[in-house]
């Protein structure tokens, strides 16, 4: 059990969420590794969570997920399918200036890259399950490159499309640490279905991040538009 008293009561919007890949605008893109392979990817339905016209989130259809009975199926809603992984993400490319980002020139155009090198949870619509269906018909394991993942598709663009690209063969370095990193980690499924309550890991002796806490919940509550 992990202690629930005061003191570890999460603050909203802070890390108490496991943190999500996330892409917001045409052109944002971020440099991953799989840390799961596409065997071990999980994916269950969810329903989306609306206030008014405002999406605040998913949360998972207890229908598919538990056998029991779903208030949203039932009230007619039509749950979506997502698949998820875990990932370590290394880099952020922002199109606008952020906090924290440094501005790279890119061919003709700038970005503004933010360091990340945080384990995440990759989260796609099946609607995207194409683009990495292709990679790994390509490659046969996710596991031993690095990948750059765009978005091509403006803020609240219906028509959003997704792009996994090659980037570097890993180092047996780099996949050792990805090893570890990976076995840090909570259980992908408990961490999707919202079981998993904090974590507290000590991921690596290199300069990975050492700790990072997070508590799980089925929506994310920042998140201002559908994302896909
Ligand atoms: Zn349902």
């Amino acid at each position: 059990m992990s202690p629930r008293g005061f003191d570890n009561v999460p603050e909203r919007g802070s890390s108490s969420f496991i943190p999500t890949i996330r892409l917001r605008d045409n052109g944002e893109s971020c440099r991953l590794r799989f840390l799961t392979d596409y065997d071990d990817f999980f994916w269950e339905r969810f329903h989306r969570r609306m206030k008014g016209r405002e999406f605040q989130g998913f949360f998972v259809c207890e229908n598919s997920a538990f056998n029991k009975p779903c208030a949203a199926c039932s009230a007619g809603d039509k749950s979506i399918v997502l698949i998820h992984a875990w990932v370590y993400e290394s880099v952020h490319d922002y199109t606008e200036p952020q906090e924290d980002t440094k501005a790279i020139k890119e061919g003709r155009r700038t970005v503004y890259r933010k360091t990340v090198n945080e384990p995440k949870l990759f989260r796609i619509s099946v609607a995207h399950k194409g683009s990495i269906g292709l990679r790994i018909e390509k490659v046969g394991t996710l596991l031993e490159h690095d990948f750059d993942w765009v978005r091509s598709g403006k803020r609240g663009d219906v028509n959003t499309s997704y792009t996994l690209d090659f980037g570097e063969k890993l180092s047996e370095e780099d996949k050792e640490e990805m090893v570890k990193i990976a076995a840090s980690l909570p259980s992908l499924e408990d961490a999707v279905l919202g079981k998993v309550t904090s974590l507290d890991t000590e991921t690596s002796t290199t300069g990975y991040r050492k700790n990072y806490s997070v508590v799980s919940v089925s929506v994310d509550e920042d998140d201002e538009e559908v994302p896909f």
